[in-house]
């Protein structure tokens, strides 16, 4: 197998980086649109909560913009898939948390390929992104099973909650919501 070129492992990490900040700019626009829509139902933690994650997503689609952009490569502008509207509050949480867990399997994967690829400062920005969309597995997975075991009983706790971010929110995995 002839090796592979300084300018190829380059652009394969390019490559990888890019499918992510993809799939960071779908996940923003996934959760904004939840996040709105739960605000309108009047589950105002939730809606917090979730507007929190969403900011969390684009400080990740940022990182990955500029690593790109550290490559030498053009960071990608359009999102991966479809984002789904008006999704019922008992569907929300289970899709995210699926989603979030399909993002963590990809991201190892995408991880992996940055280290073959020789990119070790590709590698850290994964392993911290990772980490991040553990705790958001966690509160979304978290809500699901509140959700799927006391239904109407836990969302009538949430009914008419305020939900207030404050005028500077950093986050949900830094910002100390989590
Ligand atoms: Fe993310
Ligand atoms: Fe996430």
């Amino acid at each position: 197998m002839p090796q592979k070129t300084r300018e190829d492992r380059r652009k394969k990490a390019i490559e990888v980086l890019n499918k992510a900040r993809a799939m960071e700019l779908h996940a923003i626009h996934q959760y904004m649109n939840q996040h709105y829509n739960l605000d309108d139902r009047d589950y105002g933690e939730l809606a917090g909560k979730v507007k929190l994650i969403a900011i969390d997503e684009m400080r990740h689609a940022e990182a990955f913009a500029e690593r790109v952009k550290e490559l030498g490569g053009e960071p990608a502008t359009s999102y991966e898939g479809k984002v789904e509207k008006g999704q019922p509050v008992q569907t929300i949480f289970s899709f995210d948390s699926e989603l979030e867990d399909d993002t963590i399997d990809v991201y190892n994967q995408f991880l992996l390929t940055c280290r073959d690829n020789g990119d070790s400062i590709s590698v850290k920005l994964f392993e911290t992104i990772i980490d991040e969309e553990q705790i958001h597995y966690n509160y979304f997975d978290n809500v699901n099973e509140h959700i799927q075991k006391l239904g109407d009983i836990y969302l009538a706790q949430i009914a008419g909650t305020p939900s207030s971010t404050g005028l500077t929110p950093k986050g949900f995995a830094v910002g100390g919501a989590a």
